[in-house]
């Protein structure tokens, strides 16, 4: 079965381009039937922090990216780190090197004078430990073979040649029994089973150093996929104007977990031209080989108009929900989440399918909804402001009336009444709807007035527009 893997280190946020590794992984194990691990690569104990674990497995869920079994420490298997440095020495496929810090600076100055790439020049290689010095502790370095070369054959990259005269002898285990991150990825991926290594392409070198290590141990090296980086939308490394922000952002901005899974999806991998493309249709269509070579370009546009049409087709009551799990994480969520009494929240409900039709995140369809929770007397932007002149006022005085005469208060009634009052006044709809729309939302733009007019109800309704009528 296949066994992928996510391993991020826990410095940070879970970035974009990590959400994208790990959505790869996750729908290539749920493509054929394996399994997601997950490992937290904390063997940096000053940059790792409790805090950013949490912030990745929070992203990671929210998303939708769940892993299979207890997420993987690889600080805590130091032990078996060692264990297997200690065989490889064992097995003559490493050695310990007793080079003090000034040899190794004199090996780096004389590289560079000769205008080399620094190497570690092999001194311990060949020497029989007796001759090691007593007042210093030695690390383990693997032997890496000098002649030929090592060869990735990557899902992604196709073929990959690295010479081996150009990976040194580079160290497994420090001095102070710690790993080196290149050892500890070894172990683990192999203890842990994994046959499927998809990760971000600039580990594609690691790569070949990674191998070395498979092979000294016998080892089998899993199917390597090294996937192309997220640039921006200039084709530059991705900046943080240009989204290379934490998933936690993206759903602070109102982005719905399925559609940042499809607009993440399609940067690098494609099936046909679409564009919008369903989980379940994902996981169905996903091969790695599939996944483009050359970087990938964030496009906050496409981004939106995705999350606007996933809106626009998740039923309301789902929405609705997904609305109010996301109120607390969502820009001035907190705000709104105050204000959200029983009355509110049953208004905002029967806003959602005029308020879906005009939002590109969740975040413009609380601003939507922003006229459900304003306080009488309104306060007006401009242009509504522009609109309630002394005429509008005298109208909306006279439409109030008419209004407060309905027997019963639905769209289609309110409709039918303020169409009757245009006809019987010569005036133009838009001429009664523009102003009506400005006294009931503060704004030239809304859901449907007649919407605004059923979900406000008439008391509020009559009340907003007689503060402004004349
Ligand atoms: N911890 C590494 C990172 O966050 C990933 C290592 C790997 O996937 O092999 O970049």
């Amino acid at each position: 079965p296949v066994i992928t893997r996510f391993a991020p280190s826990p410095t940070g946020y879970l970035h974009i381009g990590g959400a994208r590794t790990a959505l790869f992984n996750w729908l290539y194990a749920r493509h054929t039937g394996g399994k997601m691990l997950l490992r937290i690569e904390d063997t940096d104990r000053q940059r790792s922090t409790e805090a950013a674990t949490a912030a990745i497995l929070d992203g990671l869920s929210w998303l939708g990216l769940l892993w299979d079994g207890e997420p993987v420490s690889q600080f805590e298997r130091g032990d078996r780190h060692r264990e297997v440095a200690l065989e490889l020495l064992e097995k003559g496929e490493a050695y310990y090197c007793y080079a003090s810090q000034a040899e190794l600076e004199a090996m780096r100055e004389k590289a560079r004078a000769e205008g080399r790439p620094p190497r570690y020049d092999g001194t311990w290689r060949d020497q029989a430990p007796s001759e090691a010095p007593q007042d210093v502790k030695p690390v383990i370095r693997i032997k890496a073979p000098r002649e030929g070369d090592t060869v990735i054959h990557d899902k992604v990259q196709g073929e990959v040649r690295f010479p081996n005269k150009d990976l040194d002898d580079f160290i497994i285990l420090r001095s102070d029994g710690s790993p080196t991150y290149m050892h500890a990825v070894v172990v683990d991926d192999h203890d842990m089973g994994v046959t499927h290594i998809i990760r971000g392409d600039d580990h594609l070198t690691n790569a070949a150093r990674q191998a070395l290590i498979y092979k000294a141990m016998g080892w089998d090296v899993p199917v390597m996929a090294h996937i192309p980086l997220i640039h921006g939308p200039d084709g530059a490394k991705l900046s943080k104007r240009h989204g290379a922000l934490g998933v936690e952002a993206y759903r602070a901005m109102g982005y719905l977990p399925e559609a940042l899974r499809n607009y993440l999806v399609r940067l690098g991998w494609s099936h046909g031209d679409d564009e919008i493309i369903s989980t379940a249709q994902m996981i169905e269509w996903f091969e790695i080989e599939d996944v483009n070579k050359g970087a990938a370009r964030f496009d906050f546009q496409k981004l939106e108009a995705v999350n606007g049409h996933h809106m626009r087709h998740t039923p309301d009551d789902e929405l609705f929900e997904i609305l109010m799990e996301t109120l607390p994480h969502l820009t001035d969520g907190n705000i709104i989440l105050a204000k959200l009494d029983e009355r509110r929240k049953a208004q905002l409900r029967a806003a959602l399918p005029g308020l879906k039709e005009r939002a590109k995140t969740l975040v413009e369809l609380v601003d939507g909804a922003g006229f459900l929770f304003a306080e009488r007397p309104l306060s007006f932007d401009e242009k509504a402001g522009a609109l309630l002149d002394d005429d509008a006022r005298a109208m909306l005085a006279q439409l109030a009336d008419e209004l407060a005469a309905l027997s019963s208060w639905s769209a289609a009634d309110c409709e039918a009444a303020v169409r009757a009052f245009a006809d019987r006044t010569g005036l133009k709809l838009g001429k009664v709807a523009q102003p009506l729309r400005a006294s009931l939302t503060g704004r030239t733009t809304s859901p449907g007035i007649f919407d605004v007019l059923e979900v406000l109800g008439r008391d509020e309704s009559l009340a907003r527009i007689r503060d402004q009528a004349k």
